[in-house]
């Protein structure tokens, strides 16, 4: 599921599912992942004013490994309040070993998500954002391109992935040495030209996540890091993994 989409092949013209238009309803649109040949249309979500997009024919689904095909993307924007939200603050906390309680607000939840207002705090919150706006928009401080490697932003890294970004990557091949307590993934999905380390000093925490990216070898790794170039071809990049909240599976 999207919230937003192209009207034309070449993805120029975006359309957001809010701003859509009743003359939009019959019309189909493009997938914002650019290797997707899916047809999607404007859903509503049931009892709310809330719509995306939705690829409802069965001849036109996404394309195996599509991540707007997993309902694990969705994503509420009123849910969470932009203008408080800091990228680098939000993944420094994703990168603190313990698990001190962040301050936060509770607040009543409705349904449809209205009247809440929290920040954006977990990386699966954070992937979810990045993957529900167009690379070029903004949220709170920094666009989206710049927070996140994946196929629809590759473009921006013709050098590197160079400071705090999250990377949507999978596995390929073998993955981890256990004498160097390392994990090995590759970005972006559909060309993973990038290779990523993940150094885990904690032995605990290195076990745990090989586990987990172990019985996820099919699915997204989803990392945030401070990612810093490994080798001198710029294709090798690492970063220091303290928490397991630097990562999740979609
Ligand atoms: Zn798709």
């Amino acid at each position: 599921m999207a919230n937003y989409a192209y009207r034309d092949k070449e993805r120029r013209y975006i359309i957001l599912a809010n701003e859509a238009l009743e003359e939009d309803r019959n019309k189909s649109f493009y997938c914002p992942n650019p290797r997707c040949n899916s047809k999607l249309f404007i859903c509503a979500v049931d009892g709310c004013r809330k719509t995306y997009f939705r690829a409802t024919k069965s001849a036109y689904k996404h394309i195996a490994n599509c991540p707007y095909a997993n309902s694990a993307v969705i994503f509420d924007d009123n849910e969470y309040n932009r203008a408080t939200f800091s990228f680098e603050n939000a993944i420094q906390n994703l990168l603190v070993e313990n698990n001190s309680k962040p301050v936060m607000s509770d607040s009543k939840s409705t349904s449809c998500g209205e009247y809440i207002n929290h920040t954006l705090r977990t990386i699966r919150q954070i992937y979810s954002m990045c993957k529900q706006f167009p690379p070029n928009y903004s949220y709170g401080n920094e666009k989206i391109g710049k927070m996140i490697l994946d196929d629809r932003t590759a473009y921006w890294y013709p050098k590197g992935v160079f400071g705090f970004k999250i990377i949507e990557s999978c596995v390929n091949g073998r993955f981890y040495d256990n004498d160097k307590n390392e994990i090995y993934l590759v970005a972006p999905i559909a060309n993973p030209n990038y290779h990523f380390i993940l150094s885990i000093p904690d032995i605990n925490l290195y076990r745990k996540i090989r586990n987990m990216v172990f019985e996820n070898k099919d699915k997204f790794i989803i990392v945030a890091g401070q990612w810093n170039s490994s080798k001198a071809d710029g294709r090798t990049i690492k970063s220091i993994i303290h928490s397991n909240k630097q990562i999740t599976i979609i």
